[in-house]
């Protein structure tokens, strides 16, 4: 065993909409150990998405034992573990009663659509724009209309409620609050780019918002509901430590929304950097700085990280399905079963022969937001194979990103000169060359790809003193990296593009 005094890691638990991960960083940001663990995704009804609380908590639980496990058996000493970051998917709404610790249904997905007339009926409220206070529009994807269906037609929330012990949270206030051992310790905070993902919080003052909480107010009182206090992304006093398992102890000081901490893997901390995640659905942030950029192209502002007190945003395009549209091809029409082989399966045609995918299972988010957009497919023929589904699949989350540049263009006056990107998906290299060939600049892709784990490890490591500032960053994750050039001719690339627009306008008010 190496000597714990001579090295030093940081733990990371990355909390993903359809994993988990705990990963262990040298201060090079090498991952030295990893678990990984799939949890069930539930589907109750058409549009409806859940995962179950006390599975999430139990599979974090597991993959820190399981990385550990790697680790000490490399060699390794867990003392070396200087501290632990968290990372999680965003939005997904837990409740939870906050004398017994328990949640009180499963946790709302942010990919769930049930609320689209609930948030139809939100719009139609007078001054219903709020963007201007928390960057967000009203839509099925914020926690708050979650939060409020469960109000509606959750028997034991609305008890609860009622009693007075209702907690609401997102999965990083969840995680927090039952890693450090539920209603004893009583730890109860959230994070500031997980708050801003709410529509409670103000995002300038990073405050709940007194305007917000009565514009929701009027059914239930968003006041009688207990809200997790808003911290600083990487904090040594509110984040408590494990209290159980085998880093029982290990503090936790640093967390970011997970599309947060991939900005910060890629290392994006100037104004202008700008990365693409795509994993379950795809997330494209750019850098603007120490001031939020409200869009008017159909973006949301958003906080990016907040170590230090003086936060930087981010102006975010959201497209609700990535991964997942392989996914279904997969599980749904029992295409092969590998994700790899779905690219070599969209590798079998020499293009998309004229079909055309929108994968709007959850509506179309960013820059369109039609929560009433299904998915349907253009140009079916007797031409048209699984190759060239599988090739629209992938290609739909390109054309969604195309848009979502376009409108950032416009929003900042900036043309990107490079797009980074990781998640999943990333994997394709078809897909990341159709990227490159629709958006017309080079798509940056590193090797190490656990950008997200990263950046909360980073988040936890500033905060403990393991790195000082971005400087001593600047060698992390840079060898190796791969660029993909546009190599379509842009009349072409034109072409493609308006026949995605095209589709995305017929694809809207169908009736469900
Ligand atoms: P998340 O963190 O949102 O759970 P990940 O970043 O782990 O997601 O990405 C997983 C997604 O990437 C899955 O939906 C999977 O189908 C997709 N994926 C992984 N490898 C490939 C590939 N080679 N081609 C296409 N899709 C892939």
């Amino acid at each position: 065993t190496v000597d714990p005094s001579t090295e030093t890691f940081v733990g990371s638990i990355d909390q993903g909409t359809t994993s988990t991960r705990f990963l262990i960083f040298d201060t090079k940001g090498e991952p030295v150990a990893i678990h990984q663990e799939e949890f069930k995704q539930i589907y109750p009804n058409p549009g409806w998405h859940e995962h179950d609380p006390e599975e999430i908590v139990q599979s974090v639980e597991n993959c820190i034992e399981g990385a550990l496990k790697q680790f000490e058996k490399d060699g390794h000493s867990r003392e070396s573990i200087k501290t632990i970051g968290i990372t999680n998917q965003r939005e997904t709404t837990v409740c939870w009663d906050n004398k017994t610790g328990e949640s009180l249904y499963n946790g709302i997905v942010w990919t769930d659509t049930r609320t689209a007339a609930l948030a139809r009926e939100l719009k139609a409220r007078p001054n219903s724009d709020k963007t201007e206070v928390c960057g967000l529009p009203i839509s099925t994807y914020p926690s708050v209309t979650k939060l409020l269906w469960m109000l509606r037609n959750v028997e034991k929330v609305k008890k609860a409620y009622d009693a007075g012990t209702l907690a609401f949270g997102t999965i990083d206030a969840w995680l927090i609050y039952k890693l450090n051992g539920g209603p004893a310790k009583n730890i109860f905070i959230t994070e500031c780019t997980n708050a801003s993902r709410t529509m409670f919080m103000d995002i300038r003052s990073m405050e709940y918002s007194d305007e917000m909480l009565d514009f929701f107010s009027y059914e239930f009182d968003m006041r009688k509901v207990h809200l997790p206090k808003i911290v600083r992304s990487a904090d040594t006093e509110h984040f408590g430590k494990l209290e159980t398992g085998s880093l029982k102890g290990w503090p936790i000081t640093g967390c970011l929304g997970d599309q947060s901490a991939a900005l910060v893997g890629q290392k994006g901390f100037d104004p202008g950097a700008a990365k693409n995640t795509y994993g379950t659905g795809c997330f494209l942030l750019y850098n603007v700085g120490d001031k939020p950029v409200i869009s008017k192209h159909g973006l949301l502002a958003t906080i990016a990280y907040n170590f230090d007190g003086k936060p930087i945003y981010a102006l975010e395009g959201s497209i609700a399905v990535a991964g997942s549209g392989v996914k279904f091809l997969m599980h749904n029409l029992g295409f092969e079963q590998q994700s790899h082989k779905i690219t070599e399966l969209a590798e079998t045609v020499k293009d998309n022969g004229g079909l055309v995918f929108v994968t709007a299972f959850s509506g179309l988010f960013a820059p369109y937001w039609i929560d009433d957009a299904h998915g349907t497919m253009f140009g079916i023929t007797h031409h048209t194979e699984r190759g060239h589904i599988a090739r629209a699949t992938l290609e739909a989350v390109c054309f969604q990103t195309k848009a979502i540049l376009d409108a950032m263009e416009k929003d900042s006056g900036h043309k990107l000169a490079e797009l980074k990107v990781d998640g999943g998906m990333s994997n394709s290299a078809l897909c990341m060359q159709t990227q490159a060939d629709l958006v017309g600049i080079p798509i940056i892709r590193p090797k190490m790809r656990e950008t997200t784990a990263l950046g909360a490890a980073i988040a936890a490591g500033f905060a403990s003193g393991v790195w000082k500032d971005f400087g001593e960053l600047k060698e992390v994750n840079t060898a190796g990296q791969t660029s993909f050039e546009p190599k379509m001719e842009e009349k072409e690339s034109k072409r493609m593009f308006k026949r995605w627009e095209k589709a995305v306008s017929m694809s809207k008010g169908w009736i469900a």
